[in-house]
């Protein structure tokens, strides 16, 4: 196995270490251009991690040693050490009574969460040192933060253990971006910068000018740092869900969708067309991981909460107070705009399923509720209610010559003829194939009769170009029945409408019967 070194003096060409290391399960080994890669090597861009976190990886993957021996590295280096604490004691995590010692910490967070953390708060020290050129850190690091934070709260939502390591893979997930900075100078920052803080941009631009984009590049250094080979995964998910066939795996399957989600969560932050990133956050969470609105406004909410601890406990300098205090007095807008959009989304949901999709008209079902409610109305309101049942006359004859398509164009026309003549309470929609059911609250049989009949003329006289070019014309017989002294049910006045329909068939169609 290659040994991954913190200096530059160990490494070996790219030709070797496609031999030597594939990833498993990735789309390994990493296609990384030769040219960048040596550029990576020549400016000595990898960060070094301190010995003590070299040290905490090679204890943690050392099936021989125990928790103990880990606290014990820890303590060797007093800044990890209170990082650790202060992670093992933060409202997320609400330990019962505080956590003092390292080995209690290491305790509660378990043996691959100690590994990951060590490395994540050892690289972003790293990476946020000595740093120069044009690139906007600031930016950078509060949408890692913010992943991070997204990425573990997703991760508890979706029942997964690991939570710890979805914040890891999260804050690491866009690193490549720091590397390809250090690696390219001046051209990347040019490059960045270009993209204006979009993400997907970003992503083309890096491919088009380097062959590969920063995921590629997180995920390659997670191996280089003999990070568990999830994180190598979850950065190269990063940008896009992992398909189904992967989820045989389902710890490793939520944490890749974590991290793949914990973007556009942050993206709500950082995103200038706000309501563009709540639509594809919701989008995403329900297509790739099932989680519905209700579910990504909790996660936001808690993202939000959770925030201003974390930017302690990783303490990255980009990320001032005043950072983390706009971040979390966004979130409140955020929420706001998520919540109406979601009810705005909602109504139209309903609205879809109240419509027919042909004719746009309303469908069977809604008119089976309305019937009953309006016929309510009318005896509570002593109002007639007046039905009309429509069917196209020798429809089959269309159907036949002209084909199925013709068929549809043409109960179309007629729908359109129907919507013309609604007014304000009439409840149109499409009873069956042909067939279309009115509904005419406070309307006489009288006065049902003549819109009717309007409607018998109109249809008559219209003639439907047929997408073949040739024209046609069709006819509608109509039945008519209304709630007068009989006093029927709802039930029976469909029948009404129903016989004299039949009627009007038999009487030589293109007319309007009953009432
Ligand atoms: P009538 O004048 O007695 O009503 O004769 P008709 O030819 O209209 O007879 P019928 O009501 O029995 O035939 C309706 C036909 O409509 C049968 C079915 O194949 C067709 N149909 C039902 N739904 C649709 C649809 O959504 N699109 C198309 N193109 N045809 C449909
Ligand atoms: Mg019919
Ligand atoms: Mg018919």
């Amino acid at each position: 196995m290659h040994q991954a070194t913190a200096t530059d003096s160990g490494w070996q060409s790219p030709a070797e270490r496609v031999e030597v290391r594939p990833v498993e399960q990735a789309s390994a080994p990493y296609d990384i251009p030769q040219v960048l890669l040596d550029r990576i090597r020549a400016t000595r861009a990898l960060p070094t991690i301190s010995a003590v976190a070299m040290k905490v990886v090679e204890v943690c993957g050392d099936e021989n040693s125990g928790l103990g021996d880990i606290a014990r590295v820890i303590q060797l280096d007093p800044a990890l050490a209170a990082k650790m604490l202060r992670y093992a004691n933060s409202p997320y995590l609400a330990p019962r009574t505080p956590v003092t010692t390292i080995m209690r910490a290491v305790t509660t967070l378990g043996l691959v969460s100690v590994q990951t953390l060590s490395v994540s708060f050892m690289l972003v020290n790293e990476m946020t040192r000595a740093r120069k050129g044009a690139m906007k850190h600031r930016r950078y690091w509060t949408r890692s933060l913010l992943s991070a934070v997204a990425g573990r709260t997703i991760a508890g939502a979706l029942g997964a253990r690991g939570a710890e390591e979805a914040f890891v893979a999260a804050l690491l997930q866009d690193v490549g971006i720091l590397i390809l900075e250090r690696s390219l100078g001046e051209s990347y920052a040019t490059l960045h910068n270009a993209a204006g803080g979009d993400h997907q941009k970003l992503i083309e631009l890096e491919r088009e000018a380097l062959g590969v984009d920063h995921s590629v590049i997180s995920a390659w250094l997670a191996d280089e740092w003999k990070l568990p080979k999830v994180f190598a995964l979850a950065a190269l998910g990063s940008h896009g869900f992992l398909p189904r066939e992967h989820a045989e795996d389902p710890l490793l399957w939520n944490l890749c969708q974590s991290v793949s989600l914990s973007g556009h969560v942050a993206d709500l932050w950082l995103s200038k067309d706000a309501s563009g990133a709540g639509g594809r956050v919701r989008g995403a969470a329900l297509k790739h991981i099932g989680l519905g609105p209700e579910r990504v406004e909790r996660i936001v909410k808690q993202t939000a909460g959770q925030f201003a601890e974390a930017a302690r406990t990783i303490e990255v300098s980009d990320v001032s107070p005043a950072v983390v205090a706009e971040v979390v007095a966004k979130a409140q807008e955020l929420l706001v705009g998520l919540a109406l959009r979601t009810a705005e989304e909602r109504g139209q949901l309903e609205e879809n399923a109240r419509r027919d999709a042909l004719t746009g008209l309303f469908n069977r079902g809604h008119l089976q509720r309305a019937l009953p409610r309006l016929f309510e109305d009318s005896t509570v309101h002593g109002l007639p209610l007046t039905l009309a049942m429509v069917d196209i006359d020798n429809f089959k004859a269309i159907n036949d010559q002209h084909g199925h398509p013709a068929g549809d164009q043409v109960i179309q026309l007629v729908a359109e003829c129907i919507a013309q003549l609604a007014r304000e309470d009439d409840v149109m929609g499409r009873f069956g194939g042909e067939e279309f059911l009115l509904l005419f609250p406070a309307t006489t049989a009288e006065g049902a009769r003549t819109a009717c009949n309007r409607l018998c003329e109109r249809i008559e006289s219209v003639r439907i170009k047929l997408a073949s070019g040739v024209s046609v014309s069709v006819t509608v017989s109509i039945g008519i029945a209304t709630n007068g002294a009989l006093g029927q049910s709802a039930q029976g006045l469909l029948e009404g409408a129903d016989q004299a329909l039949y009627r009007a068939k038999r009487a030589g169609k293109n007319r309007v019967e009953g009432g």
